[in-house]
């Protein structure tokens, strides 16, 4: 999944985005309060880590307006300012939760995921459809013959897109704009390959493609009146320049 950070300290953006990745996150940085702003405002991040000491413009200057324009982006607030005055203003702001510098990554992680859990409006650790259920906390799927399917971090990110709203078509450029971070370097074929090696293991009917338009999680059951089982001539394997459809 991706994350925008907005923090001006540059040690901290460098090992925060280390050890993010190794926990699945692709995480953009801003240095800046209107870099920040900028992004968030096109950038579709599942989360954002806010500053509140920034030069240009304050975190929470950043933060009144995104929400003043209707950005639900949950953010976490991190800052030096631990004092209860700057918490309580940050929360009020529409903060979604607040960790005070020095933290520990895990508490970071852990914080990272349950605001993007309460933002998915799952009060428990799972989204999807009845046949495919997302794990977000294992980041396993379990599939209706009750086997778990661990994922990948790219894959993760990919099913919490399609079954964050089942049914709904993403195009390519929506799921990889969620896959993939500034610094990323996407081959062409990237989101193909990542779907076929999902099909392959999930069954091709899983994720259907819709011709032209995107992708979607099937919402029938298998075999169900209606539910196409033509998956099969979608699941050829990608090549190289092959699916900008
Ligand atoms: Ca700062």
């Amino acid at each position: 999944m991706r994350a925008l950070l907005v923090e001006d300290d540059e040690m901290i953006a460098a090992s925060l985005r280390q050890g993010l990745a190794r926990e699945g996150w692709s995480l953009d940085w801003a240095a800046d309060g209107l870099s920040g702003e900028r992004a968030l405002a096109d950038g579709a991040y599942a989360c954002v880590l806010l500053d509140l000491g920034l030069p240009g413009q304050e975190g929470t200057t950043l933060l009144r307006r995104a929400r003043a324009r209707g950005d639900r982006t949950p953010v976490v607030v991190l800052t030096a300012r631990d004092g209860l005055d700057d918490r309580v203003a940050g929360l009020d702001l529409g903060a979604d939760d607040y960790l005070p510098k020095p933290f520990a990554l895990r508490e970071l992680l852990a914080r990272m995921r349950a605001v993007v859990r309460r933002q998915g409006g799952a009060a428990q650790p799972c989204i999807g459809t009845p046949q495919l259920q997302l794990d977000l906390a294992t980041r396993e799927l379990h599939l209706p013959d009750g086997r778990r399917e661990p994922l990948s971090a790219r894959e993760f990110a990919l099913m919490h897109a399609l079954l964050e709203r089942p049914g709904a078509v993403l195009a390519r450029a929506q799921l990889e704009q969620r896959l993939y971070g500034w610094d990323d370097e996407v081959s062409s074929n990237a989101l193909d390959v990542l779907i076929y090696g999902l099909r392959r293991r999930l069954g091709a009917d899983a994720i259907r493609n819709v011709r032209g338009l995107g992708w979607r999680v099937s919402t029938q059951a298998p075999g169900t009146p209606g539910a196409p089982a033509n998956g099969l001539a979608h699941a050829a394997p990608p090549t190289s320049g092959h699916g900008r459809d």
